[in-house]
């Protein structure tokens, strides 16, 4: 393992390896997991750094903080495709957009990314229980990979999240306590009883790991595209965990050569939850350089979130200093719709480039339209936008946009006099 320490994104304070904490003790900030980049390209090898023969995100393992690869769950996590979404792209003038479902994981979302990787740093740990927080998808997924190794799984979910996704934590056998309350609500409580029982807490941005599980995303865009870099990744946020991932993957590579540029990562937020887009617009009114930002003096001050796209609806960001430093340091854009553009983008990723989102991973294709409106990008940048959850995961609202079938007797005439209204 390359792993050599632990830096504050707020205060830049380090610790070492077996610091055995969460969080920064100076300012309680979320921690980055550092590596030795030099030890592990002298002693792995560029050529050597991907099990080429493994279809999961321990294909990257030395780039991993993992001791082995004994205690991973048997599911598949990450390998998911990247299309080339050409329609759908040139409805909007773009030439080269291409879609990451990540909706086909496990538990048909990006969270599994995560939760595989703090699966195994629990099991490493000796930790008997593992615990979370959740708007749904981070909870479901834990609930997945406990299951498939046998660890009990305690979720922390806000008693409105979706019944998919609740659903899928009781098949999977998890202890599901619905919070009456917010996603905040769940996450403070989470981390309490964590605290007193001394369970292993897979929060998200709390827990450091999540972070580097997520990260993978980014080494399989660039791997797919022959470790040429994208100009643009879009990123639905709503904790900002994602997105500092994705950007913490593109530096990992940057950092052993695998790449030679980095792309700029793009926020894309509800107007309604956009606590970490708002901090981002006003550091940029301040025109600083980002090296001339301090980021121990910059708060992202919370909102009162309000919705509809469940998986990014969050008043006070877990990961927000990451996130506006990933936005920041790349020269991204921060971008927020109302739920009516989230919807309208539901149907138009299903009809034009045969993808189901769910409301928040729809968002990426919401935010990047008003991009080309607002002229932030031109025709010929590569851009990939994650889709970051399935559209069964909330089917309530994808009824609202998909239409109504056409209810008609079982005769060859009905379905002539309806197929005619229909103009087939
Ligand atoms: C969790 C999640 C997000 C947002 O990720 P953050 O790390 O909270 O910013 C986006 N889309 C989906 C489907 C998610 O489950
Ligand atoms: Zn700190």
């Amino acid at each position: 393992m390359f792993v050599n320490g632990y830096r504050c994104f707020s205060c830049d304070t380090t610790q070492p390896t077996d610091f055995g904490h969460y969080t920064c003790p100076k300012c309680g900030g979320n921690l980055d997991v550092t590596y030795d980049y030099h030890q592990m390209e002298r002693e792995t090898g560029r050529e050597r750094m991907i099990h080429a023969g493994r279809p999961d995100i321990f294909r990257y393992a030395p780039l991993l903080p993992v001791e082995s690869l004994r205690l991973t769950s048997p599911l598949r996590v990450g390998m998911t495709p990247l299309y080339a979404a050409e329609r759908l792209g040139l409805s909007i003038g773009l030439r080269h957009v291409l879609l990451k479902d990540d909706g086909l994981n496990p538990s048909a979302s990006f969270k599994d990314r995560a939760g595989a990787l703090a699966l195994v740093i629990a099991r490493e740990a000796g930790s008997e229980v593992i615990a979370a927080a959740s708007t749904g998808n981070a909870g479901s997924s834990m609930a997945y990979l406990a299951a498939s190794v046998g660890m009990p799984c305690v979720i922390f979910v806000p008693e409105t999240a979706p019944a998919a996704k609740i659903t899928q934590l009781l098949v999977f056998g998890a202890r599901v306590l619905a919070v009456r309350g917010s996603y905040d609500d769940a996450y403070g409580l989470c981390r309490k009883v964590c605290e007193q029982r001394g369970w292993f807490n897979r929060n998200t941005g709390y827990n450091p790991f999540t972070r580097e599980g997520k990260k993978t995303c980014s080494y399989e865009i660039c791997e797919h595209l022959g470790w040429h870099t994208p100009d643009r990744i879009v990123v639905p946020t709503g904790d900002g965990n994602i997105i500092s991932g994705i950007w913490k993957g593109l530096r990992d590579l940057l950092a052993v050569g695998l790449i030679n540029r980095l792309p700029k990562v793009d926020c894309a937020q509800s107007i309604a939850s956009s606590a970490i887009s708002q901090t981002i617009w006003s550091l940029r009114r301040l025109n600083l350089q980002p090296k001339a930002i301090k980021w121990s003096d910059v708060k992202v001050n919370p909102v009162r979130a309000a919705t509809l796209a469940d998986s990014i609806s969050v008043d006070e960001p877990s990961d927000g200093i990451a996130a506006v430093r990933a936005v920041i340091e790349s020269g991204g854009e921060a971008v927020a719709v109302t739920d009516e553009e989230i919807l309208a983008a539901i149907p138009e990723l299903a009809r034009m480039a045969g993808v189901f989102a769910e409301p928040a991973a729809a968002a990426t294709w919401a935010c990047l339209k008003k991009m080309v409106a607002e002229q932030m990008v031109s025709p010929d940048e590569r851009i990939v936008c994650l889709i970051t959850g399935n559209g069964l995961k909330d089917i309530a609202n994808a009824r609202k946009v998909a239409g109504e079938p056409t209810v008609i007797d079982p005769t060859v005439e009905a379905a002539d006099a309806a197929l005619e209204i229909s103009g087939l």
